[in-house]
């Protein structure tokens, strides 16, 4: 039987557990939500001395961070030449180069604080669906070959014997990458951030947070925290009225199945070397396995105004068109997350007072991006050099996405009408 059920938080070693804010505090830094953003800048922050709270609505990973798809994948949705396009050339090389960097910067914080991610360090793989598909992985591979990134263009046997499918004839492989159950490490962000001496704090919803003073007093319904400085991590979820960071991007939603565990010869031709993989197409398909050997399917959209088993014959199709050769099997769960996008498909950082900072708008790239963020964040204010951060700072005025609830659901309509396609076999 499917259930609506996140997978992940199933199958991770059970995290800490955390009480709520009850009693007014004072701390060096508050940081405002237990991601992968808030809780690495935490930990690079608890890591040189600094006292650190951490105040979390819900649960640690309770937003995009323990629901994503665990691929841990260097670079934006943007390919670099765009990227400097956007920016500029030399922030855009910086960037680049620094997101290059990031799935490492992952697995060193997962070995130094001996996180059980359930990882696979094996790369990931780019697969082109058609001819378009394929043009843009050559392009992909000629600017990044050029960068001397770690990467491989697969094809003909060697394509169809790492994508575990003979409908893929080109695919970039970029072996920087890898994948992680993506609960299992904001768990054990959290665990290692307790260890340094951090203080967090869950079902805490700041309602607001205001100077006085020169202090920060961030608050929640039952107390507040004092700070010198604030990071605000709170992204695609961004809640309550305190804060117009969630007018910076567009929300799309995703969705993700899993199958029961899988056995048998043509289980493990699927990505036999645990690569995750995701397709070209517009409302692209992303797949992967599990520790237990499950296949997980993913695309844009969510469940929305949609009959309830959509999706399940949207999987269903994909799964016969890339594996037509497995066994009957059962879906097991199904969830659908959301996060932040923007037109260039590039985050934003701000610095909304000198004492203030927030990141938004990952485009569905957090696991590296937080990371590296949250690590930037803390070098930020324990050196107050600005090259530590790899983007200039905007104004939440100038980075305002307009209509952004109108941007959300054109996106929703178009993904779901493409998926329809699918089903119905006009798109292909
Ligand atoms: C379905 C899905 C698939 C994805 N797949 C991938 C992937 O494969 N690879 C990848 O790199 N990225 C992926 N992403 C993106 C990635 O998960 C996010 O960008 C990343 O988790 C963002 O981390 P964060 O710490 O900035 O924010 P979040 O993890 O969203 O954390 C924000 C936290 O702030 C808390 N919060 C909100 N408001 C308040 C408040 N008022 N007071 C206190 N706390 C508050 C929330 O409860 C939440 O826990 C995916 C995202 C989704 C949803």
């Amino acid at each position: 039987m499917l259930q609506e059920q996140c997978l992940w938080e199933l199958i991770a070693p059970t995290g800490e557990r955390f009480d709520s804010l009850k009693q007014d505090a004072r701390t060096q830094v508050c940081i405002v939500g237990a991601g992968y953003t808030g809780l690495s800048a935490a930990i690079h922050l608890a890591e040189k001395g600094i006292d650190v709270i951490v105040l979390e609505a819900k649960q640690v990973g309770s937003g995009g961070s323990g629901r994503s798809v665990g691929f841990v994948n260097a670079g934006t949705w943007a390919r670099p030449d765009d990227l400097n396009d956007y920016l500029g050339e030399e922030v855009g090389r910086h960037l680049t180069k620094e997101l290059g960097l990031a799935p490492s910067l992952v697995f060193d914080v997962i070995d130094k604080y001996k996180i059980d991610a359930q990882d696979t360090r094996t790369g990931n793989i780019h697969m082109a669906h058609n001819a378009a598909g394929e043009k843009d992985v050559d392009i992909r591979y000629e600017q990044l070959t050029r960068l001397g990134a770690d990467i491989e263009r697969l094809t003909g046997s060697e394509c169809h014997d790492y994508c575990g499918t003979t409908r893929i004839n080109k695919a970039l492989l970029d072996r920087r990458a890898g994948t992680i159950n993506p609960q299992a490490y904001v768990n054990g962000l959290a665990r290692a951030a307790k260890s340094l001496g951090v203080k967090i704090y869950v079902d805490s919803m700041v309602t607001s947070v205001e100077k006085s003073e020169g202090k920060w007093y961030v608050k929640t319904a039952e107390a507040s925290v004092q700070a010198d400085k604030t990071i605000v991590a709170t992204n695609a979820y961004t809640e309550g009225e305190w804060t117009e960071l969630n007018k910076t991007f567009y929300l799309v939603e995703y969705y993700q199945i899993a199958s029961e565990p899988l056995y048998g010869v043509e289980a493990d031709k699927i990505l036999p070397y645990k690569t995750g993989a995701w397709d070209t197409r517009i409302a692209l398909s992303s797949m992967r396995r599990d520790k237990d050997n499950r296949l997980l399917l993913g695309t844009v959209g969510g469940k929305k105004m949609k009959p309830k088993s959509f999706y399940q014959s949207w999987a269903n199709l994909i799964q016969k068109h890339y594996y037509p050769n497995l066994p009957k099997f059962e879906w097991q769960y199904e969830w659908v997350g959301k996060f932040g996008f923007t037109q260039d498909h590039i985050f934003r950082v701000f610095e909304i007072d000198d004492s203030l900072l927030a990141a938004t708008a990952y485009n569905g790239r957090g696991i590296t991006t937080g990371t590296m963020l949250g690590k930037c964040f803390a070098e930020y204010i324990l050196t107050g050099d600005r090259k530590t951060i790899p983007l200039p700072f905007k104004s939440l005025e100038e980075s305002k996405v307009a209509y952004n609830g109108v941007r959300s659901s054109f996106t929703e309509m178009g993904v779901s009408l493409y998926h329809f396609g699918q089903c119905l076999r006009v798109v292909r």
